[in-house]
């Protein structure tokens, strides 16, 4: 079988956990919550399998998740979505991203990655034909450099897809940032694809801004979201997707044949547990105590870091102690300190390294803090 995706092998993350398991390293690796979620969580998702909800769950999400997530985003973010024809409800981002991306990408057109970038993004592009066009920082990226984004724009841009609060950056983006995107597609035919996953996790009062609250960006967006990362259930794999009913009406065509539907009495579990805004609302403090906690014990390490904005990451570099390449930095840190990170050239189409690691704080403080130790205990 001739490869449709021949540059493309085990992602990353399935390759440091099985290093990390295999080592019993701690692992600071895959982005997941190292802790379980509520317990009154997993009792609504045994009331609701024990309570007959079962079967297929209709194909664009049981309604009282459709109204729940329609419910958060106004209340939240001032973002208006009819829940019967705006809001779709996915298995997971990932297929979000995909069915949106799907919808919108014919064969040859362009569409704008800003590097570094989560992995599943240019391989959607690609099998849809889309040739992804990268917008690549000269070094460490931790801000959107808008006169590099402005020379990749095109006739052929057919879409930009956004993701803030960043993996692996933690970078968020700001009104500035959202004003420079709306007058650049101004004059284009072009969409947003929007991966908000992180949305309820930023950090010192930052506010989290989605394309869509901007007047001339909300009809052109795909805003792309999971439940996974807010509650503690990545492995529930419950995303969601809010657009335009024009839009929406084409994502669903798409989702239909993906997937059709996803786990029904997990929906209804969160759709209940939803009702209680405390349960998203607090997820920001929560995981700004184990920033701090982390980064305060990384300073008695030889790393340099800029504390990072939201997501559930944390970025060092080391160039200023080492030329290891960054890849077999992390290996070499798994198996002889027993701590397990991401490489963050991976997340550049070049592998670019700019010497750097990826740490997932989403842990116990207990992992959090021995994992710095052993980082601190480093001789260069
Ligand atoms: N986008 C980003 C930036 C992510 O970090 C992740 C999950 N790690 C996803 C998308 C995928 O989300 P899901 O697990 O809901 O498919
Ligand atoms: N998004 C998670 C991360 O960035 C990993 C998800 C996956 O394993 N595909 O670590």
């Amino acid at each position: 079988l001739q490869s449709k995706l021949p540059h493309v092998g085990t992602t990353i993350f399935t390759v440091m956990s099985g290093l990390a398991n295999e080592h019993q390293a701690l692992n600071l690796s895959q982005g997941f919550p190292g802790f379980d979620c509520d317990p009154a969580l997993s009792e609504l998702v045994a009331k609701y399998t024990r309570g007959g909800f079962n079967q297929y769950a209709p194909m664009t999400g049981v309604p009282p998740l459709r109204q729940a997530l329609a419910a958060k985003a106004v209340s939240v973010f001032g973002l208006t979505y009819d829940p019967d024809t705006e809001v779709t409800v996915t298995s997971g981002a990932t297929e979000a991203l995909f069915a949106a991306l799907t919808a919108v990408i014919r064969p040859g057109d362009e569409v704008l990655i800003f590097e570094p970038a989560y992995d599943s993004y240019a391989p959607a592009i690609e099998l849809n034909g889309g040739i992804p066009v990268y917008i690549t920082p000269e070094g460490p990226a931790y801000a959107i450099d808008w006169t590099a984004v402005a020379g990749k724009i095109s006739s052929r841009t057919r879409a930009v897809i956004v993701n803030t609060p960043h993996n692996p950056t933690g970078y968020v983006w700001t009104q500035a940032d959202l004003d420079a995107l709306a007058a650049l597609l101004k004059p284009l035919d072009a969409w947003v694809v929007s991966d908000e996953v992180y949305e309820h996790i930023t950090f010192d009062s930052q506010p989290h801004l989605s394309p869509a609250s901007h007047p001339d960006l909300k009809d052109r967006t795909f805003l792309c979201g999971s439940l996974g990362k807010t509650f503690h259930v990545t492995g529930w794999k419950i995303g969601f997707c809010l657009a335009p009913k024009a839009l929406s009406a084409e994502f669903r065509k798409i989702h239909q044949y993906l997937t059709f539907s996803t786990v029904t009495p997990v929906q209804y579990a969160l759709a209940e547990y939803l009702g209680n805004p405390e349960h998203y609302l607090t997820v920001a403090a929560f995981y700004q105590r184990k920033r701090d906690l982390f980064v305060q014990a990384l300073e008695a390490s030889a790393f340099r870091f800029v504390p990072s904005q939201g997501t559930f990451f944390q970025n060092v570099s080391y160039g200023h102690l080492s030329q290891e390449n960054d890849y077999d930095l992390a290996v070499r840190l798994t198996k002889q300190i027993g701590v397990a990170s991401i490489p963050v050239s991976v997340f550049y189409h070049r592998k670019d390294d700019h010497k750097q690691l990826r740490f997932c704080f989403a842990k116990d403080d207990t992992m959090l803090l021995e994992a710095a130790e052993r980082l601190s205990r480093l001789s260069w």
